[in-house]
């Protein structure tokens, strides 16, 4: 039987505002166990919430983003539950009325085409403290004892929930990655998923192709970076096939993704809404978000990158790939921008950017403001490569430089005696002596293997150390091995 797999992905993140969601304790990560706590986050008798606004705004930001409508009302709920993370026993939340509802993703699948993607809502809730399992075992199932952290606990935490429009895991690698991309982008979150700062269940089923309704869904969680997602979902895909075909029967339950062994383990059988008795927050009046405020957030929003990609197309001229590729992060575009600015030279930019500096980015795991290397020295040194100061060849190592330890990059070429042969009488020595040096090349060459040329070209190149301009290394080899036909 062929199946079809039906995947919905809720994804966590949390916001990067200066305090939690109810109350004036910081908002940071590494900090000592519970050195960020008040009575108010850890729910103290008598304690009262407050609403920070910072976060409220950074939710409506990223609804707006993703296409979703703030309703004018909405509310906090609490959503009941017994776990030792939330000492109040209950976390705050939002149950029939979310802050944004309805919104969409566009995805890019790896055959080149686009996908659009559901967002059901986007709802606001505190996050929970931090348990640790240890002892020997350490594993989620069983542990020996259990360490609370309830630094985190009240931290404003964004649920995205998609709707089930996912058919492949890669699918939803790739909804993740354009999830990500633009809340980073937007400022609202570091989505830092090594840092817990965004976190992903996904709710996966298979149904027999042509079946409208949907299987039994099981809950993935537990996944640490969006590729065990991608993996968890592969296993669970085809699990649940082999449970079918072997005539079994798929439970509603919650499933752990354990990464050493690359399987899904079963945690606990499914929560219904219901059993965590949701009923309106009486502490915190019901919120009101008019129209004025959702213009006043739109303004705020920044330039996002599928209209900055066209703008930039349109704007400087650059290949469509050329836009794609700068327009992956925020800080590469904002670098792009200032650069091909001061430069006046778009292009170059763009091929400096997507060649040598995107490698050394890739390579040491950095993002560009986290080097020395700035906009203005970039623009500068594609100057000196236009007004032939310096070879391109030399521009690498001169790019390299800049990233590692900054500067100006004039200077440097000076202290570094960078700068380019353009003088006649201080290559033709070097010609005369490499043509000299190779006495069978050069017979080669005069019984006609012209293609030799290049050979002495590069040696030329590499006496000076890459320094001599190539062109006119080539205008004068040229000559010179004229001469020498003509003195035959
Ligand atoms: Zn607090």
């Amino acid at each position: 039987m062929k199946f079809e797999t039906v995947i919905g992905l809720e994804v966590h993140v949390e916001l990067s505002t200066q305090t939690k969601l109810f109350c004036s304790c910081k908002n940071s990560f590494g900090a000592n166990p519970n050195t960020l706590v008040c009575p108010v986050c850890l729910g103290m008798p008598g304690v009262l919430p407050v609403v920070n606004k910072e976060a409220i705004e950074k939710h409506i930001m990223a609804a707006l983003a993703v296409g979703c409508r703030i309703p004018e009302h909405s509310k906090f709920d609490r959503k009941n539950y017994f776990y030792p993370d939330m000492p109040k026993n209950f976390q705050t939340s939002q149950y029939d009325l979310p802050l944004a509802l309805g919104g969409s993703l566009e995805i890019n699948l790896p055959d080149g085409e686009k996908k659009v993607i559901g967002i059901t809502r986007i709802h606001l809730e505190e996050d929970t403290g931090k348990s640790k399992h240890a002892g020997e075992t350490g594993s989620i199932v069983e542990s020996d004892y259990t360490l609370l952290d309830y630094n985190r606990a009240g931290v404003p935490l964004l649920e995205i929930v998609s709707e089930p429009d996912m058919r492949t895991p890669e699918e939803a690698y790739q909804y993740l990655n354009e999830l990500k991309k633009i809340l980073v982008w937007l400022g609202v979150s570091d989505c830092k998923m090594e840092q817990g700062s965004l976190r992903c269940d996904a709710n996966i089923s298979i149904r027999p192709e042509g079946q409208e309704e949907f299987g039994v869904k099981a809950e993935i969680k537990n996944m640490n970076s969006f590729r065990s997602v991608r993996s968890a979902l592969l296993y669970e895909e085809k699990r649940q096939r082999e449970v079918i075909e072997s005539g079994g029967r798929i439970i509603q339950e919650t499933r752990g993704w354990e990464e050493d062994r690359g399987i899904t383990v079963s945690m606990r059988s499914k929560e219904e809404a219901h059993d965590y008795r949701y009923f309106p927050e009486p502490d915190l009046p019901p919120m009101v978000v008019d129209k004025e405020w959702i213009e006043r957030a739109k303004q705020k929003l920044p330039e996002l990158p599928g209209e900055r990609k066209l703008r930039f197309a349109a704007e400087y001229g650059l290949p469509e790939y050329d836009s794609g590729i700068l327009n992956l992060s925020r800080s590469i575009s904002d670098f792009f921008e200032e650069a091909a600015k001061l430069s006046g030279d778009p292009k170059q930019t763009s091929n400096w950017l997507m060649g040598d500096i995107l490698k050394y980015l890739n390579q040491n795991e950095l993002e560009i403001h986290e080097t020395r290397l700035k906009p203005e020295a970039l623009a500068e040194m594609i100057n000196l490569i236009k007004k032939d100061v310096i070879s391109g060849k030399i521009g690498k190592d001169l790019i390299e430089e800049l990233l590692k330890n900054g500067g100006n990059p004039e200077e440097i070429v000076e202290k570094r005696g960078w700068k380019q042969i353009s003088s006649g009488d201080d290559l033709l020595p070097v010609i005369k002596q490499v043509v000299d040096d190779n006495p069978k090349v050069l017979t080669q060459y005069l019984e006609g293997k012209e293609s030799v040329k290049g050979f002495f070209v590069g040696q030329v190149m590499k006496k000076t150390a890459g320094k001599a301009n190539p062109a006119l290394v080539g205008k004068m080899m040229d000559e010179e091995l004229e001469r020498r036909k003509n003195n035959r």
